[in-house]
């Protein structure tokens, strides 16, 4: 039996937790009345345990086919946006699904194309230092994930940094917080000091902040600057897409600045004659984690090692196609 846990937040929004069946266990979605109906806020990655848990939290909240009205998705993600499609085929009435302009170039990227970016992602890859063992064994994950994406939503309407969102009682303004993805949407309800903060900013763990074909040339940069925008933002209260809800809005993006800070000492240390992936085994538990998280381990290596080098603290020389930081 699945049952799925939802949670009332406010007397208008509930979060849904659905299952993942990746050492993140859980993505948080959210449900906000919206007229007569409900919109969705993220979605889920698409498995059998992700149908149930939503069935579930559909009995539990008397909702109905053609009760939802719009669909938001606020990155690219498979565990944000896997399920788009699905809920629209379950929900019979044809509602749109807004993404923003960069996140929807990624999801035809990657998730559309039936060899999404493999080629790109190969390339990288090897100038990252990855075998070719190691290699075949990321395409194969992404080839699995990528399934669980399907169907793809039709009804597709682009957002833009800035644009206003209505959702029953209340106004939504869309932030773009790039850096964790390549311009995430998070939703921000000034009158209530209250933010959808999707993967942007979560408690116990740092949101992985990596580089990947299609991503800015130096993404940690771009996360460090929002995070630095986004730290005066009047925050009551934080709804992220894991873990749980951020009441300290400001002190959690300080303690996050901090973290980078350290790593990339850290990093810039590990970075003698070393590969993206050397630094990768020298500064994560590499050996005990899944490929799904290996793949993400060396993204994160990456991300750090070009920002070091674009502010001028390392070297890259290229071997063979492979890129090594000195
Ligand atoms: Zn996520």
């Amino acid at each position: 039996m699945t049952h799925a846990v939802t949670h009332p937040i406010t007397p208008d929004i509930v979060q849904v937790q659905l299952p993942l069946p990746f050492a993140l266990r859980i993505v948080n979605v959210y449900l906000i009345r919206d007229g007569g109906g409900w919109a969705v806020v993220d979605t889920g990655l698409h498995t059998d345990e992700g149908e149930a848990a939503w069935r579930a939290a559909f009995d539990t909240l008397a909702i109905t086919p053609g009760d939802l009205t719009q669909i938001v998705v606020t990155h690219h993600h498979p565990d944000h946006y896997g399920m788009a499609g699905w809920l629209c085929e379950w929900n019979k009435r044809d509602i749109p699904v807004r993404i923003m302009a960069r996140e929807l170039a990624m999801i035809r990227q990657v998730w559309w194309r039936d060899d999404g970016q493999r080629e790109e992602f190969s390339v990288l890859s090897r100038q990252a230092g990855v075998g070719d063992a190691m290699l075949t064994s990321f395409i194969a994950i992404t080839a699995q994930i990528r399934a669980r994406t399907r169907p793809a939503p039709v009804n597709i309407e682009t957002l833009h940094d800035g644009d206003v969102l209505r959702i029953g009682a209340r106004t939504f303004r869309v932030l773009e917080a790039p850096g964790h993805s390549v311009g995430q949407a998070l939703l921000y309800d000034e009158a209530d000091a209250l933010l959808l903060s999707a993967d942007h900013v979560l408690l116990k763990i740092t949101p992985n902040v990596g580089l990947w074909p299609g991503s800015d040339a130096d993404p940690l940069a771009r996360f460090i600057e929002s995070l630095t925008a986004l730290r005066d933002l009047p925050v009551r209260l934080a709804l992220p897409g894991h873990k749980a809800l951020i009441h300290d809005w400001r002190g959690r993006i300080d303690e996050l600045l901090h973290h980078h800070d350290e790593r990339l000492a850290l990093i810039r240390a590990a970075a003698q004659d070393a590969t993206a992936f050397q630094v990768a085994l020298a500064i994560f538990p590499f050996e005990r984690f899944t490929p799904h998280e290996q793949r993400f381990a060396v993204a994160e290596a990456l991300a750090h090692l070009e920002h070091l080098r674009l502010r001028g603290d390392l070297q890259r020389e290229e071997h063979d196609g492979v890129w090594v930081y000195r």
